[in-house]
């Protein structure tokens, strides 16, 4: 079952603890454009004005959650492995 915070208006974190990688929204970036839906709609859908939102619930397994991100066009959602803490995608630019 996720868990699911709002640090700001803007930003949803879920963590369901059957998965592997946490999840941030940046709503602020989404245009509704509904792929990451398609793709993993047990763990994304779009509220009333087109705009991204974890669902609670039972998520989709790892790997669709990690396509739907790589769908995104504007790169509105982040992943990170929980147990390293590190970010999967976008992979971070390197120095
Ligand atoms: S794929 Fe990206 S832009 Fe499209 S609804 Fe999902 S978060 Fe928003």
């Amino acid at each position: 079952m996720a868990s699911i915070t709002k640090p700001d208006p803007h930003t949803q974190i879920g963590e369901d603890k059957k998965r592997k990688y946490r999840i941030t929204i940046k709503r602020d970036l989404c245009i509704g454009a509904a792929s990451c839906s398609a793709i993993a709609p047990k763990t994304f859908g779009l509220d009333d004005k087109n705009i991204v939102l974890i669902k609670e619930g039972e998520w989709d397994k790892d790997d669709l959650i990690l396509a739907a991100a790589q769908s995104c066009p504007v790169f509105a959602i982040i992943i990170e492995d929980m147990e390293t803490g590190k970010q999967v995608f976008p992979e971070p630019t390197k120095n």
